[in-house]
């Protein structure tokens, strides 16, 4: 099965190709059916195995749906500013051919942030978050690492119920297991 074989929309696999990606990697080829078949994932998969553009893809198709309220529709959360960043260009990159928009909220020391900045921004700012559909935890482990699991919960409490989350981890540590049982809707695990 290759990307062609996803049932990708053409704005969505013209943005692939013009990456340059012949095949999927083997993440991308075990989550993007499962997420774009609407299920919550807790994804073990570490950096550079495609774990970005395995959330990405879905996420554009996802988001090919109009949706009456304003405001973010997607929040992908990152450990740090580099990472946030990263993905962002990742993220203009890929969906080139989308129409979509993307903005980066950095911490300091759908949207791409960091959950301390995140709250921060949401307070000061009144970012709604009511219509957000799809959230992104990325590199959970580091995440809480960080000491971000209050902040974390907290976004989860303002988001809508109606909503697709994801989880991309390298490790599953106790922590996150509770998290993900939580915070996900019967989630499918995805391991290498
Ligand atoms: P990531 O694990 O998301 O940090 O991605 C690692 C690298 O793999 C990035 O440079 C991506 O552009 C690249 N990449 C992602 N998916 C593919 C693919 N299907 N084929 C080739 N390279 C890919």
């Amino acid at each position: 099965g290759g990307f062609q074989s996803m049932g990708l929309s053409y704005p969505v696999y013209k943005g692939v190709m013009k990456k340059g990606y012949k095949v999927p990697t083997p993440i991308q080829r075990k989550t993007i059916p499962v997420i774009l078949d609407g299920k919550d994932v807790v994804a073990m998969a570490r950096t550079g195995s495609g774990k970005t553009a395995a959330f990405l893809v879905p996420m554009f198709e996802k988001l090919k749906a109009p949706q009456a309220q304003t405001g973010a529709r997607a929040l992908v959360l990152t450990p740090t500013r580099e990472l946030a960043l990263q993905t962002m260009k990742f993220t203009r990159e890929l969906g080139k051919f989308t129409g979509l928009k993307t903005a980066l909220i950095l911490g300091g020391d759908s949207i791409i942030g960091t959950p301390g900045r995140l709250m921060h921004v949401i307070q000061e700012m009144n970012l709604k978050l009511q219509a957000v559909e799809y959230v992104v935890f990325d590199e959970a482990d580091r995440l809480f690492e960080m000491g971000f699991a209050e902040q974390l919960q907290e976004i989860i409490r303002r988001l809508p119920d109606m909503r697709q989350t994801l989880l991309f981890s390298a490790t599953l540590p106790k922590m996150i297991v509770e998290f993900a049982r939580a915070g996900l809707t019967e989630p499918v695990l995805i391991r290498l």
